[in-house]
Protein backbone atom coordinates (compact mmCIF):
# COMPACT_ATOMS: atom_id res chain seq x y z
CA UNK A 1 0.00 0.00 0.00
CA UNK A 2 0.68 3.91 -0.56
CA UNK A 3 1.61 5.58 2.64
CA UNK A 4 2.10 8.92 3.79
CA UNK A 5 3.27 10.66 6.51
CA UNK A 6 2.99 14.43 6.17
CA UNK A 7 4.73 16.71 8.17
CA UNK A 8 2.29 18.24 10.39
CA UNK A 9 1.38 22.07 10.37
CA UNK A 10 -0.75 22.47 13.27
CA UNK A 11 0.74 25.64 15.17
CA UNK A 12 3.41 24.42 17.77
CA UNK A 13 2.73 20.57 16.55
CA UNK A 14 6.13 19.08 16.89
CA UNK A 15 5.19 15.25 16.78
CA UNK A 16 5.15 12.87 13.21
CA UNK A 17 2.70 9.95 12.73
CA UNK A 18 5.73 7.82 11.94
CA UNK A 19 9.11 6.51 13.51
CA UNK A 20 11.73 5.60 11.25
CA UNK A 21 11.85 2.30 12.87
CA UNK A 22 7.81 2.21 12.36
CA UNK A 23 8.61 3.17 8.39
CA UNK A 24 11.15 0.19 8.46
CA UNK A 25 8.55 -2.19 9.53
CA UNK A 26 5.90 -1.20 6.95
CA UNK A 27 8.99 -1.10 4.35
CA UNK A 28 9.61 -4.36 5.27
CA UNK A 29 5.79 -5.91 4.90
CA UNK A 30 6.35 -4.27 1.04
CA UNK A 31 4.37 -1.29 1.86
CA UNK A 32 5.66 2.09 -0.23
CA UNK A 33 6.08 4.73 2.57
CA UNK A 34 6.51 8.47 1.46
CA UNK A 35 7.53 11.06 4.10
CA UNK A 36 7.41 14.46 3.45
CA UNK A 37 10.90 16.31 4.14
CA UNK A 38 11.53 17.85 7.19
CA UNK A 39 8.52 15.71 8.54
CA UNK A 40 10.31 14.29 11.92
CA UNK A 41 12.55 17.65 12.38
CA UNK A 42 10.94 18.53 15.45
CA UNK A 43 10.83 14.81 17.01
CA UNK A 44 14.59 14.55 16.14
CA UNK A 45 14.03 12.79 13.15
CA UNK A 46 16.21 12.96 10.52
CA UNK A 47 15.05 12.73 6.92
CA UNK A 48 18.36 10.66 6.35
CA UNK A 49 16.73 8.40 9.32
CA UNK A 50 13.73 7.50 7.27
CA UNK A 51 16.19 7.32 4.21
CA UNK A 52 17.60 4.81 5.67
CA UNK A 53 14.82 2.74 6.99
CA UNK A 54 13.53 2.56 3.56
CA UNK A 55 11.51 5.34 2.91
CA UNK A 56 11.11 7.72 -0.08
CA UNK A 57 11.15 11.83 0.93
CA UNK A 58 8.91 13.88 -1.26
CA UNK A 59 9.51 17.79 -0.63
CA UNK A 60 6.18 18.39 -2.62
CA UNK A 61 3.37 18.79 -0.11
CA UNK A 62 0.62 18.69 -3.10
CA UNK A 63 2.63 15.09 -3.92
CA UNK A 64 2.61 13.38 -0.59
CA UNK A 65 -1.10 13.50 -0.39
CA UNK A 66 -2.52 12.75 -3.71
CA UNK A 67 -0.07 9.80 -4.44
CA UNK A 68 -1.14 8.47 -1.22
CA UNK A 69 -3.73 5.40 -0.20
CA UNK A 70 -3.26 5.75 3.27
CA UNK A 71 -2.28 9.07 5.33
CA UNK A 72 -0.98 8.82 8.92
CA UNK A 73 -1.10 11.87 10.60
CA UNK A 74 -1.07 13.27 14.43
CA UNK A 75 -3.39 15.72 15.02
CA UNK A 76 -6.61 16.74 13.17
CA UNK A 77 -6.34 18.16 9.38
CA UNK A 78 -6.34 21.14 9.29
CA UNK A 79 -8.56 23.24 6.21
CA UNK A 80 -5.69 23.38 3.60
CA UNK A 81 -5.60 19.23 4.47
CA UNK A 82 -8.97 19.00 4.15
CA UNK A 83 -8.67 20.34 1.01
CA UNK A 84 -6.27 17.56 0.05
CA UNK A 85 -7.81 14.61 1.12
CA UNK A 86 -10.13 12.44 -1.66
CA UNK A 87 -12.30 9.75 -1.77
CA UNK A 88 -10.74 6.55 -1.95
CA UNK A 89 -8.27 7.60 0.34
CA UNK A 90 -8.08 6.63 4.18
CA UNK A 91 -6.83 9.25 6.80
CA UNK A 92 -5.98 7.49 10.23
CA UNK A 93 -5.04 9.96 13.24
CA UNK A 94 -6.47 12.02 16.24
CA UNK A 95 -9.81 14.09 15.26
CA UNK A 96 -11.79 14.67 18.36
CA UNK A 97 -14.98 15.35 15.74
CA UNK A 98 -17.80 15.99 18.58
CA UNK A 99 -16.49 19.11 19.15
CA UNK A 100 -15.63 20.38 15.46
CA UNK A 101 -18.34 20.76 13.35
CA UNK A 102 -17.09 22.79 10.47
CA UNK A 103 -13.63 19.94 9.98
CA UNK A 104 -16.13 17.27 10.54
CA UNK A 105 -18.67 18.67 7.89
CA UNK A 106 -15.07 19.08 5.70
CA UNK A 107 -14.34 15.47 6.20
CA UNK A 108 -17.80 14.36 4.89
CA UNK A 109 -17.16 16.14 1.33
CA UNK A 110 -13.83 14.76 1.43
CA UNK A 111 -15.50 11.44 0.79
CA UNK A 112 -12.44 9.89 2.49
CA UNK A 113 -12.53 7.18 5.22
CA UNK A 114 -11.22 8.57 8.62
CA UNK A 115 -10.59 6.71 11.62
CA UNK A 116 -9.85 8.81 14.80
CA UNK A 117 -7.05 7.48 17.30
CA UNK A 118 -9.26 8.71 20.16
CA UNK A 119 -12.10 6.37 19.89
CA UNK A 120 -10.39 3.34 19.29
CA UNK A 121 -11.42 0.49 22.35
CA UNK A 122 -9.37 -1.81 23.33
CA UNK A 123 -10.81 -5.31 25.05
CA UNK A 124 -9.74 -4.70 28.35
CA UNK A 125 -11.45 -1.47 28.17
CA UNK A 126 -9.93 2.03 28.04
CA UNK A 127 -8.55 3.94 25.22
CA UNK A 128 -5.60 2.48 23.63
CA UNK A 129 -4.29 5.21 22.02
CA UNK A 130 -5.32 8.10 24.16
CA UNK A 131 -3.63 6.20 26.48
CA UNK A 132 0.09 6.81 25.85
CA UNK A 133 -0.39 10.85 25.93
CA UNK A 134 -2.25 10.44 28.75
CA UNK A 135 0.90 8.88 30.30
CA UNK A 136 3.19 11.53 29.31
CA UNK A 137 0.68 14.49 30.51
CA UNK A 138 0.23 12.28 33.80
CA UNK A 139 4.57 12.64 34.49
CA UNK A 140 4.85 15.80 32.68
CA UNK A 141 2.57 17.31 35.59
CA UNK A 142 5.06 16.72 38.62
CA UNK A 143 7.99 18.07 36.43
CA UNK A 144 5.77 21.22 35.52
CA UNK A 145 4.34 21.53 39.46
CA UNK A 146 7.95 21.14 40.83
CA UNK A 147 9.58 24.06 38.71
CA UNK A 148 6.33 25.71 39.52
CA UNK A 149 6.72 25.84 43.25
CA UNK A 150 10.25 27.33 42.69
CA UNK A 151 10.56 30.97 43.89
CA UNK A 152 11.36 32.04 40.76
CA UNK A 153 8.01 30.47 38.98
CA UNK A 154 5.80 32.97 41.47
CA UNK A 155 6.06 29.37 43.86
CA UNK A 156 6.05 28.72 47.39
CA UNK A 157 9.85 28.01 47.22
CA UNK A 158 9.45 24.01 48.35
CA UNK A 159 11.41 21.33 47.01
CA UNK A 160 8.89 18.12 46.43
CA UNK A 161 11.06 15.62 48.51
CA UNK A 162 12.63 17.72 50.82
CA UNK A 163 16.14 17.24 52.02
CA UNK A 164 17.09 14.93 55.69
CA UNK A 165 15.50 16.87 58.54
CA UNK A 166 13.10 18.77 56.34
CA UNK A 167 9.51 17.08 55.48
CA UNK A 168 8.89 16.54 51.73
CA UNK A 169 5.96 18.48 50.25
CA UNK A 170 2.24 17.19 49.66
CA UNK A 171 1.01 16.42 46.45
CA UNK A 172 -2.92 15.39 45.98
CA UNK A 173 -4.12 13.71 42.72
CA UNK A 174 -7.54 14.17 41.76
CA UNK A 175 -8.42 11.69 39.50
CA UNK A 176 -6.69 8.02 39.72
CA UNK A 177 -6.90 7.06 36.27
CA UNK A 178 -3.80 6.91 33.15
CA UNK A 179 -2.88 10.76 33.91
CA UNK A 180 -3.43 10.72 37.89
CA UNK A 181 -1.26 6.89 38.46
CA UNK A 182 0.89 8.44 36.23
CA UNK A 183 1.39 11.73 38.30
CA UNK A 184 1.29 9.98 41.75
CA UNK A 185 3.97 7.67 40.78
CA UNK A 186 6.08 10.27 40.03
CA UNK A 187 5.65 12.66 42.60
CA UNK A 188 6.33 9.13 44.84
CA UNK A 189 9.59 8.39 43.10
CA UNK A 190 10.86 11.90 43.69
CA UNK A 191 10.10 11.54 47.08
CA UNK A 192 6.72 13.48 47.84
CA UNK A 193 4.22 13.08 50.35
CA UNK A 194 1.64 11.54 47.57
CA UNK A 195 -2.69 11.12 48.23
CA UNK A 196 -4.97 10.15 45.49
CA UNK A 197 -8.60 11.13 45.72
CA UNK A 198 -11.16 9.03 43.23
CA UNK A 199 -14.66 8.43 42.88
CA UNK A 200 -13.69 5.22 42.24
CA UNK A 201 -13.63 2.34 44.30
CA UNK A 202 -11.98 -0.18 42.27
CA UNK A 203 -9.32 2.70 40.85
CA UNK A 204 -8.34 3.13 45.00
CA UNK A 205 -8.05 -0.69 45.41
CA UNK A 206 -6.01 -1.01 42.06
CA UNK A 207 -3.63 1.76 42.99
CA UNK A 208 -3.44 0.76 46.95
CA UNK A 209 -2.87 -3.01 45.82
CA UNK A 210 -0.58 -1.76 43.52
CA UNK A 211 1.83 0.68 45.48
CA UNK A 212 1.55 -1.10 48.46
CA UNK A 213 0.02 1.89 51.13
CA UNK A 214 3.19 3.93 49.40
CA UNK A 215 0.46 6.61 48.44
CA UNK A 216 -2.52 7.51 49.98
CA UNK A 217 -5.81 6.54 48.64
CA UNK A 218 -8.82 8.67 49.23
CA UNK A 219 -13.02 8.15 48.38
CA UNK A 220 -13.47 12.16 46.49
CA UNK A 221 -15.93 14.27 48.89
CA UNK A 222 -16.12 17.49 49.36
CA UNK A 223 -14.53 17.46 52.65
CA UNK A 224 -11.28 15.18 51.07
CA UNK A 225 -11.48 17.97 48.60
CA UNK A 226 -11.57 21.01 51.15
CA UNK A 227 -8.37 18.91 52.99
CA UNK A 228 -6.41 18.83 49.82
CA UNK A 229 -6.97 22.53 49.28
CA UNK A 230 -5.17 23.13 53.19
CA UNK A 231 -2.32 20.80 53.18
CA UNK A 232 -1.09 20.33 49.56
CA UNK A 233 1.71 22.00 48.03
CA UNK A 234 0.45 20.77 44.88
CA UNK A 235 -2.59 19.39 43.22
CA UNK A 236 -2.54 18.14 40.19
CA UNK A 237 -6.43 18.12 38.44
CA UNK A 238 -6.38 14.44 36.33
CA UNK A 239 -10.44 13.74 36.56
CA UNK A 240 -12.13 12.92 33.33
CA UNK A 241 -15.93 12.07 33.22
CA UNK A 242 -16.24 10.71 29.74
CA UNK A 243 -18.12 12.90 27.01
CA UNK A 244 -18.77 15.40 29.77
CA UNK A 245 -17.06 18.88 30.45
CA UNK A 246 -14.61 18.59 33.74
CA UNK A 247 -16.49 19.29 36.85
CA UNK A 248 -15.12 22.41 39.06
CA UNK A 249 -13.86 20.35 42.11
CA UNK A 250 -11.92 23.16 43.54
CA UNK A 251 -13.21 26.80 43.28
CA UNK A 252 -12.19 30.54 43.32
CA UNK A 253 -13.02 30.88 46.93
CA UNK A 254 -11.18 27.55 48.02
CA UNK A 255 -8.29 28.98 46.83
CA UNK A 256 -7.84 31.46 50.11
CA UNK A 257 -7.58 28.06 51.90
CA UNK A 258 -4.13 27.03 50.06
CA UNK A 259 -0.78 27.91 51.12
CA UNK A 260 0.76 30.83 49.31
CA UNK A 261 2.17 30.22 46.58
CA UNK A 262 1.02 26.79 46.53
CA UNK A 263 0.30 25.03 43.05
CA UNK A 264 -2.47 23.86 40.74
CA UNK A 265 -1.35 21.78 37.95
CA UNK A 266 -5.05 21.20 35.40
CA UNK A 267 -4.07 18.63 33.10
CA UNK A 268 -7.79 18.42 32.55
CA UNK A 269 -7.83 21.75 31.05
CA UNK A 270 -8.51 19.58 27.82
CA UNK A 271 -12.00 19.18 29.33
CA UNK A 272 -12.66 22.60 30.27
CA UNK A 273 -10.29 22.58 33.56
CA UNK A 274 -11.20 21.00 36.66
CA UNK A 275 -10.32 23.94 38.70
CA UNK A 276 -12.70 27.46 38.24
CA UNK A 277 -9.89 29.36 38.05
CA UNK A 278 -8.05 27.29 35.15
CA UNK A 279 -7.36 28.72 31.59
CA UNK A 280 -5.83 26.82 28.97
CA UNK A 281 -2.52 28.28 28.45
CA UNK A 282 0.70 27.50 26.17
CA UNK A 283 4.37 26.05 26.41
CA UNK A 284 5.50 29.43 25.97
CA UNK A 285 3.28 31.27 28.62
CA UNK A 286 2.38 28.15 30.94
CA UNK A 287 1.44 29.57 33.96
CA UNK A 288 -0.19 32.43 36.13
CA UNK A 289 -1.48 33.36 39.13
CA UNK A 290 -4.64 33.64 41.05
CA UNK A 291 -5.33 34.67 44.72
CA UNK A 292 -1.48 33.57 45.31
CA UNK A 293 -1.70 29.96 43.98
CA UNK A 294 0.02 29.29 40.45
CA UNK A 295 -1.95 27.43 37.88
CA UNK A 296 -0.35 25.54 35.24
CA UNK A 297 -3.25 25.12 32.43
CA UNK A 298 -1.05 24.08 29.20
CA UNK A 299 -3.85 21.81 27.03
CA UNK A 300 -1.25 19.96 24.82
CA UNK A 301 1.47 18.77 27.24
CA UNK A 302 2.91 16.24 25.41
CA UNK A 303 3.52 18.21 22.52
CA UNK A 304 6.57 20.17 24.82
CA UNK A 305 8.30 16.63 24.85
CA UNK A 306 7.55 15.90 21.03
CA UNK A 307 10.32 13.07 20.91
CA UNK A 308 9.23 10.80 24.05
CA UNK A 309 5.56 11.49 22.88
CA UNK A 310 6.08 10.77 19.03
CA UNK A 311 7.94 7.12 20.05
CA UNK A 312 5.18 6.13 22.45
CA UNK A 313 1.79 7.19 20.34
CA UNK A 314 3.58 4.92 17.31
CA UNK A 315 4.37 2.03 19.60
CA UNK A 316 0.45 2.41 20.37
CA UNK A 317 -0.20 2.79 16.82
CA UNK A 318 1.39 0.75 14.95
CA UNK A 319 -0.23 -2.81 15.17
CA UNK A 320 -3.07 -0.47 13.83
CA UNK A 321 -1.31 0.63 11.00
CA UNK A 322 0.10 -2.34 9.48
CA UNK A 323 -3.57 -4.07 9.82
CA UNK A 324 -4.97 -1.01 7.68
CA UNK A 325 -1.47 -1.67 5.47
CA UNK A 326 -1.69 -4.90 5.57
CA UNK A 327 -5.56 -5.63 4.59
CA UNK A 328 -7.22 -2.40 3.73
CA UNK A 329 -9.14 -0.86 6.08
CA UNK A 330 -12.43 -2.96 5.34
CA UNK A 331 -10.89 -6.43 6.25
CA UNK A 332 -8.66 -4.50 9.22
CA UNK A 333 -11.83 -3.27 10.40
CA UNK A 334 -13.92 -6.52 10.00
CA UNK A 335 -11.44 -8.52 12.16
CA UNK A 336 -11.56 -6.28 14.86
CA UNK A 337 -14.52 -4.32 16.84
CA UNK A 338 -12.40 -2.27 19.22
CA UNK A 339 -10.32 -1.21 16.10
CA UNK A 340 -13.70 -0.42 13.84
CA UNK A 341 -14.75 1.85 17.21
CA UNK A 342 -12.20 4.13 15.06
CA UNK A 343 -14.45 4.45 12.43
CA UNK A 344 -15.65 8.23 12.30
CA UNK A 345 -15.96 9.45 8.71
CA UNK A 346 -17.03 6.98 5.71
CA UNK A 347 -17.44 8.36 1.77
CA UNK A 348 -19.47 11.51 3.50
CA UNK A 349 -21.48 9.56 6.08
CA UNK A 350 -20.76 9.88 9.80
CA UNK A 351 -20.38 6.63 11.11
CA UNK A 352 -19.94 7.30 14.51
CA UNK A 353 -23.26 8.04 16.61
CA UNK A 354 -21.56 10.73 18.89
CA UNK A 355 -20.05 12.86 16.39
CA UNK A 356 -23.71 12.42 14.62
CA UNK A 357 -25.46 13.33 17.36
CA UNK A 358 -23.73 16.14 18.26
CA UNK A 359 -24.13 18.22 14.64
CA UNK A 360 -27.69 16.15 14.24
CA UNK A 361 -26.07 14.62 11.39
CA UNK A 362 -27.59 10.81 9.83
CA UNK A 363 -26.16 7.88 11.14
P1 LIG B 1 -9.08 8.29 32.98
O1 LIG B 1 -10.47 8.00 32.55
O2 LIG B 1 -8.04 7.24 32.87
O3 LIG B 1 -9.10 8.77 34.53
C1 LIG B 1 -9.99 9.72 35.03
C2 LIG B 1 -10.27 9.39 36.48
O4 LIG B 1 -11.02 10.49 37.05
C3 LIG B 1 -11.09 8.10 36.69
O5 LIG B 1 -10.39 7.20 37.53
C4 LIG B 1 -12.38 8.64 37.35
O6 LIG B 1 -12.92 7.70 38.27
C5 LIG B 1 -11.88 9.90 38.02
N1 LIG B 1 -12.91 10.87 38.41
C6 LIG B 1 -14.03 11.24 37.71
N2 LIG B 1 -14.71 12.14 38.43
C7 LIG B 1 -14.04 12.38 39.57
C8 LIG B 1 -14.23 13.20 40.73
N3 LIG B 1 -15.29 14.00 40.82
N4 LIG B 1 -13.30 13.17 41.71
C9 LIG B 1 -12.23 12.36 41.63
N5 LIG B 1 -11.99 11.54 40.58
C10 LIG B 1 -12.88 11.55 39.57
O7 LIG B 1 -8.64 9.62 32.18
P2 LIG B 1 -7.13 10.09 31.88
O8 LIG B 1 -6.66 9.46 30.62
O9 LIG B 1 -6.34 9.93 33.11
O10 LIG B 1 -7.35 11.64 31.55
C11 LIG B 1 -7.59 12.61 32.57
C12 LIG B 1 -7.74 13.98 31.93
O11 LIG B 1 -6.49 14.40 31.39
C13 LIG B 1 -8.72 14.02 30.74
O12 LIG B 1 -9.47 15.21 30.81
C14 LIG B 1 -7.81 14.03 29.55
O13 LIG B 1 -8.44 14.61 28.41
C15 LIG B 1 -6.72 14.91 30.09
N6 LIG B 1 -5.44 14.92 29.31
C16 LIG B 1 -4.87 16.14 29.15
C17 LIG B 1 -3.66 16.26 28.49
C18 LIG B 1 -3.01 17.60 28.38
O14 LIG B 1 -2.06 17.76 27.61
N7 LIG B 1 -3.47 18.61 29.11
C19 LIG B 1 -3.03 15.12 27.97
C20 LIG B 1 -3.64 13.87 28.15
C21 LIG B 1 -4.86 13.78 28.84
Amino acid sequence: MKIAVPKEIKNHEYRVALTPSGARELVGRGHVVTVQAGAGEGAGFRDGDYEAAGARLEADVAKVWSEAELILKVKEPQPEEVARLSRGQTLFTYLHLAAEEPLTRGLMESGATCIAYETITAPQGGLPLLAPMSTVAGRMAVQAGAHSLEKAQGGAGVLLPGVPGVAPARVTVIGGGVVGENAARMALGLGAEVTVLDKSIPRLEALDDRYQGRMKTVFSTADALEEAVRESDLIIGAVLVPGAAAPKLITRAMLADMKPGSVLVDVAIDQGGCFETSKPTTHAEPTYVVDGVVHYCVANMPGAVARTSTQALTNATMPFVTALADKGWKQALADDSHFAAGLNVHEGQVTYQAVADAFDLEY
